[in-house]
Formats: C-alpha cells, sequence, structure tokens
C-alpha cells in the first residue's frame, strides 16, 4: 500500500473532510453573529464527486476520515455519504466532528452506516452559559445526542470544549461528567484568528489543568482510539478522561498527520494555510476516469508538499472561520 510523507518526514494519513459549510449554532468563538455567506448548492461537492475523491485519497496513503464543516448533520442524507465512504474500504476508521444538536436524530443510522466514532462539541454544562456561546443552541439536545451516541455504539465518543475566559472557564462540570459516562473531555484552546471574541478570551490549557488538579490526581494516560494532538489524563474511578488540546501554547504541529478538504472541493494543507490545491475543478472537468483518477492523486501529492512544518504565530494571521475550512 502507497504511504504520504511530507517533506518534514510526516507520515499524513488523516483526512478531515467538510461536508458543508453551513450550521445550524453561531458558536462566538467560530463565527460572527449574522454567520457567513454560505456557498450556493452548486459550488459544494456531490456525495458522488466526494466519494470520486475518496477512491484516490484512500490508495494513495490516507486511513482516517473524519467529517466535519460546518455542521455535517445539517447537510441531507449525510448517513448516505457515510455508507458510501464505508463501503470503499471494510473497517475504514470513520469519525464525526458534531455539535450534536442533531445527533439523538441520527446517531443510530450513522453507527449503522459504518460511523466508528464521534466528537461532540459542548463548551458548557450550564444552559444559559451554552445558550450564550453558541448563540441560541440547547444544551439538553446537544446532551441528548451524546447519550443516543453512547446508546448506538459509536466508541469513543468525545467532548469537545473551547474554553474563553470568565465565559466558560468552569471546568468542573465535565469532571462530573467523566465519573458518570464514558466519554472523553477534552479542553481546547482558543484560536482567536477564527473566532469572533478577541485574543483576551484566550485561556491556556496549562490553567485549566491546574484547576482540574485541584479536584484531585490525574495520571497521564494513553489515548483512547484516534490519537491526535490532545494528550490524556485518567482520573481515579472516572469512567472516561480528560484531554488537552493546546494549539496555541504547545505546538503540536511537528506531530500533524492532517489534510483537509473544503466543502467546495479545495484541498488545505493546514488549518492556517493560505495555500488551497483545487480537486473540484479536477473533478468536473469531464476528463476520463483514469485521466481524472490521475490529476487527483497529483493534487494530493501537491497538497502534501506544500504541508508547513507549523503554522507560525498564530497572531499573525488575518481573520478566518473554523466553519469554512472544516476544523
Ligand atoms: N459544527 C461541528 C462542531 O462544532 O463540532 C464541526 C465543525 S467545528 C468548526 C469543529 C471544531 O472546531 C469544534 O470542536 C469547535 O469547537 C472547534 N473550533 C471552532 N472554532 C474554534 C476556535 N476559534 N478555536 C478552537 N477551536 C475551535
Ligand atoms: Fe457551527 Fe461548529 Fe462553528 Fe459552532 S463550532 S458555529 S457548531 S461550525
Amino acid at each position: 500500500m502507497k504511504v504520504l510523507v511530507d517533506r518534514f518526514s510526516r507520515r499524513i494519513d488523516y483526512l478531515r473532510l467538510a461536508v458543508t459549510d453551513r450550521c445550524n449554532l453561531r458558536c462566538i468563538y467560530c463565527m460572527p453573529p449574522e454567520g457567513v455567506p454560505h456557498l450556493d448548492h452548486a459550488e459544494i461537492l456531490t456525495y458522488e464527486e466526494i466519494l470520486r475523491f475518496l477512491r484516490v485519497a484512500l490508495r494513495a496513503g490516507i486511513g482516517k476520515v473524519r467529517l466535519t464543516g460546518g455542521e455535517p448533520l445539517v447537510r441531507r442524507d449525510v448517513e448516505e455519504l457515510v455508507r458510501g465512504i464505508a463501503s470503499l474500504r471494510p473497517r475504514l476508521d470513520i469519525s464525526l466532528t458534531t455539535n450534536g444538536t442533531l445527533l439523538a436524530k441520527k446517531a443510530e443510522s450513522l453507527a449503522a452506516a459504518g460511523l466508528k466514532r464521534v466528537n461532540v462539541s459542548i463548551d458548557s454544562l450550564h444552559p444559559e452559559t451554552y445558550r450564550r456561546l453558541t448563540r441560541g443552541g440547547d444544551l439538553a439536545t446537544a446532551l441528548e445526542g451524546v447519550e443516543a451516541a453512547l446508546e448506538a455504539g459509536l466508541d469513543p465518543v468525545k467532548i469537545n470544549v473551547v474554553t474563553l475566559k470568565h465565559l466558560n472557564d468552569e471546568v468542573e462540570g465535565f469532571l462530573d461528567l467523566v465519573y458518570r459516562l464514558p466519554v472523553h473531555v477534552r479542553f481546547i484552546e482558543y484560536m482567536s484568528p477564527c473566532g469572533a471574541v478577541d485574543a483576551s478570551y484566550f485561556v491556556s490549557n496549562r490553567v485549566i489543568r491546574a484547576r482540574l488538579l485541584r479536584h484531585g490526581a490525574m495520571e497521564e494516560a494513553p489515548s483512547p482510539l484516534g490519537a491526535g494532538p490532545a494528550r490524556y489524563y485518567r482520573l481515579p474511578g472516572a469512567r472516561g478522561m480528560v484531554g488537552f488540546i493546546s494549539p496555541v501554547s504547545s505546538h503540536f504541529c511537528p506531530e500533524c498527520n492532517r489534510l483537509r478538504l473544503t466543502a467546495e472541493g479545495r484541498m488545505k494543507p493546514c488549518l492556517f494555510s493560505t495555500e488551497e490545491v483545487d480537486v473540484r475543478g479536477i473533478l468536473r472537468g469531464g476528463k476520463d476516469d483514469r485521466e481524472t483518477e490521475e490529476e487527483i492523486y497529483r493534487a494530493i501529492l501537491t497538497a502534501l508538499d506544500k504541508k508547513p512544518y507549523d503554522h507560525g504565530k498564530l497572531e499573525s494571521f488575518t481573520k478566518t472561520n473554523m466553519s469554512r475550512i472544516g476544523g
């Protein structure tokens, strides 16, 4: 089997696939209150186009695929896409990042279609704070999504918490959650170039970790399935673990294994890279299958070649937003 290795000898085997730029929430760390201008439907890759791209990407060395967005579950019949991806390779590691609002309805059908695991973004366990951070979301609905994911057998179920100073840095409630449910809670440092609030809201994970330590010992632990940039800790007697994803205070770029495909079919070598490699043009170029696949493969190699060693100083980036790129 082929492997993808970049200029810095990193093996790249993980693709994050934004299936839509649309979202039913407006999290303050992700979007301005009015949202962001939507792509036209015709600009977004069809499921057939995504699968055609993936067929080549899997042969090239991609072994894990994560659906993200925008909110992936707002795209119609997303289970069909999951089923299509699962049919490309048996036991493929297919995962999803979601805000959880539609997960209660869809967890079972997604699992049946071949989804293996899920990350749910829930930034506060206080309904009012959650509503404020998501600009209107309902915490109970997202938590029902988590329960449904566990019942459907998705494993592991992880909760993503972006912490913002004085807004949701009440992390203790999440401790109760990992004692109560077999879920892994990961605290994510706020990347201000992606959000609508300024960098003064940033809290280092060092602060969050120190606050959690006041409540008892934490012991470093191996990552659950889907090892990524998070560092995990086990708490005595807890069913889940806590993890820290620290893109700002401690660079994990040297271990990066990702490429991204945006909803409109552009490959991005890095979340913060201004470089993009167009794939949609190739998919819609009208060439025969063999030529199209060769061009897609070359586009993947071009994106790989453009992958930077790290994202440099985040403060120097112009505003972007995660929903457009696929967080
Ligand atoms: N809508 C889905 C969700 O919220 O999980 C998937 C897309 S969202 C852009 C993917 C992840 O990016 C979420 O876990 C979200 O918390 C994270 N994210 C968005 N903006 C961020 C920021 N400015 N800094 C750190 N993480 C961010
Ligand atoms: Fe939507 Fe996810 Fe961005 Fe929140 S973080 S606005 S749920 S895309």
